[in-house]
């Protein structure tokens, strides 16, 4: 049997290839996550499992992004 490379999109859709928060410490954590990116801090290393969430989380996406943009805006 062959096995196919997997790429991480269809490794997500399989199952929990690598940590991800649950959409409870995303919302708590979120904030924490936002900052530590526009300071141009490792956010991913702050909130380990956060970038797998919002990948996967449209919710949480969402609330990521106009987070972000009001940050940055600021
Ligand atoms: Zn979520």
């Amino acid at each position: 049997m062959t096995a196919m490379p997997i790429t991480g999109t269809l490794r997500r859709l399989l199952g929990p290839g690598e940590p991800e928060v649950t959409c409870e410490v995303c919302f708590a954590r979120l904030d924490a996550y936002v900052d530590a990116g526009v300071l141009g801090q490792d956010a991913d290393a702050l909130v380990p499992g956060m970038r797998a969430h919002l990948a996967g989380c449209p919710a949480c996406s969402d609330e990521h992004q106009s987070l972000k943009a009001l940050v940055s805006s600021a």
